[in-house]
């Protein structure tokens, strides 16, 4: 009965074939470590695993800056799913597998992680995790350890990292955290605030009336606001970030009010990506934006709404290329 909209040319990714992707993939294989890029089959992995040479915008303003900023060696970015992979929410977008109880968490992750993510030699890891409703605390305790234990080894092999000649990061990995909204517990919210990361993301997701649709009950529009807006708090120094899906019926006028949501709660980075069904039982896709309409949202975001950045495209991801973006318009 859901007719289902034919998918358009644009959302065909170009294959990977970087020897910097290749050199990632055999460590990952071999260090048996769980990416979402991989397991989620993620159409971006040769250009976030290849991390580089794709020209990124330094401001707003440098179209015609003859001034070339492409960094050849690149920055590659991994997302690592931490806490397991079963989620205690159901949201009506989302593949990940559902389960009231999930597995206990493994203590020796944090160590793991660490150890896996620096042989490895990654210059921008990006953490995401399930939600974990089973846990007092939401799993924010083994979260602010995955980052604390990931700096904490990343500063001790820095002098002799492979990364070190990132310009003004001193190799150290850049950590950003895509995280649950621990229920909107503010106290849970600031001990991952407050671990040391560089990037606190959280994504709203969608606009304020389609939210009951698109996420599991226990989310909120209003909840996931004040999580952003206490991270700024607690943290100023630590960047926000957030992520909207564009392609489940919500109007411009919806957006934009997301938007001025968004920055009324001092969210720095917003990205824009093309909702797209997981599989038949999931939400259906309303509309294929096209990526001219993408182009035309980034440029709403930074040039009228002051987001420090933003990327946006039919294929961008929360962590789409995040490490290639930091450094261009954090680094100077
Ligand atoms: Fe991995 Fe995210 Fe890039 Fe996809 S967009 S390849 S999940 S870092
Ligand atoms: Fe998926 Fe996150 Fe929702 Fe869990 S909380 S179902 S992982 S989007």
């Amino acid at each position: 009965s859901d007719r289902t909209l034919p998918k358009p040319r644009w959302l065909k990714a170009a294959p990977a074939t970087s020897a910097r992707y290749h050199e990632l993939r055999a460590t990952v294989r071999s260090l048996g470590l769980a990416t979402v890029c991989e397991e989620a089959k993620c159409p971006n992995i040769g250009d976030c695993w290849g991390g580089g040479g794709v020209r990124v915008k330094k401001s707003k303003d440098d179209d015609d800056d003859d001034d070339d900023h492409t960094d050849h060696r690149g920055t590659a970015t991994a997302t690592i799913m931490i806490m397991g992979d079963t989620c205690t929410r159901g949201c009506s977008f989302c593949a990940v597998k559902t389960s009231r109880k999930p597995p206990p968490l493994d203590p020796d992750e944090p160590r793991k992680v660490a150890e896996a993510v620096s042989t490895w030699g990654l210059d921008y890891v990006v953490l995401t995790s399930v939600d974990r409703d089973d846990l007092d605390d939401q799993g924010s305790e083994h979260f602010r350890n995955v980052v604390l234990e990931l700096k904490r080894l990343s500063s001790s092999s820095s002098s002799s990292s492979s990364s070190s000649s990132l310009g003004g990061t001193e190799g150290r990995i850049i950590v950003e955290a895509l995280t649950p909204d621990f229920r909107g517990d503010l106290d849970l919210v600031s001990r991952v605030a407050s671990s040391g990361l560089d990037v606190y993301a959280h994504n709203v997701e969608t606009v304020e009336r389609l939210t009951p649709r698109v996420r599991d009950r226990r989310a909120g529009y209003d909840q996931s606001m004040r999580v952003l807006s206490h991270v700024k708090a607690v943290s100023p120094n630590v960047l926000t970030k957030t992520s909207i899906m564009l392609g489940l019926g919500e109007t411009d006028d919806e957006v934009r009010t997301t938007l001025e949501d968004l920055r009324r709660n001092d969210v720095d980075v917003v990205t824009f990506g093309q909702y797209l069904q997981p599989s038949r039982r999931h939400l259906p896709v309303k509309e294929y934006v096209t990526p001219e309409k993408f182009d035309e949202w980034r440029v709403v975001a930074e040039n009228e709404m002051g987001f420090k950045y933003s990327a946006s495209g039919p294929l961008v991801r929360s962590s789409y290329k995040a490490g290639e973006f930091f450094l261009k318009n954090m680094v100077r």
